[in-house]
């Protein structure tokens, strides 16, 4: 269906949402609302319609002599922020994700590092579970570069661990997603974190 006449559809039904609500939909702080709303909610699942390996598309790769065989050097990008919708609520939640990999020695193959955030992006506009968006990020880096590990950590805040009866303003989710050497190995993974460290000693660079 067409994005326009999905934002038809859509704006009928949420204009008799407002008015299920009690409220009037004609007044005029409401009279643009369901088109807004519309909208949003299509920007938050705009992701549906997007391929993350479209992102992972422009690899590089690195020469034999700059990462020579047996390197396990590690490509590390974190803080991506985001913004994704909660699939049990419909309610937003919010953090950043941090990812590492390390490209393998074979093939050499490195993503560009905007395109890492490009993933992120793509699974959290959709309606998630942050731990399944967790590990879609590591699989699409791991099915695509096959590099010889991955690791991806999203910390969020849910809107709807605020919400009345649960009130748990301050909890922090955190989920991890490993792949390879970063779950055959607990060093790797203690490297990715020591690395993270470094980056909140050095504070903004
Ligand atoms: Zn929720």
């Amino acid at each position: 269906m067409e994005r326009s006449e999905r934002l038809e559809r859509l704006k009928v039904l949420l204009r008799d949402a407002l008015a299920l609500l009690g409220e009037d939909p004609e007044r005029e702080g409401l009279r643009r609302t369901p088109e807004r709303w519309a909208e949003t909610l299509l920007a938050c699942t705009q992701g549906y319609a997007e391929d993350p390996q479209k992102h992972l598309r422009a690899i590089f790769q690195l020469d034999e002599d700059d990462y020579p065989l047996g390197s396990e050097d590690m490509v590390l990008v974190d803080n991506i922020e985001f913004t994704s919708t909660c699939e049990h609520h419909m309610s937003p939640f919010r953090g950043v994700a941090h990812i590492a990999y390390i490209p393998n020695p074979e093939s050499r193959v490195i993503a560009g590092l905007s395109k890492l955030s490009r993933v992120v992006e793509v699974f959290a506009r959709r309606l998630q579970l942050q731990e399944r968006m967790t590990h879609q990020i590591a699989r699409a880096i791991d099915d695509h570069l096959r590099p010889l590990g991955v690791i991806a950590v999203v910390q969020a805040v849910h809107h709807c661990m605020e919400q009345p009866g649960v009130e748990q303003r301050s909890s922090v989710t955190l989920t991890t997603a490993r792949r390879g050497v970063f779950l055959e190995r607990p060093e790797t993974e203690a490297r990715f974190q020591e690395y993270l460290r470094l980056r909140l000693d050095a504070g903004k660079m």
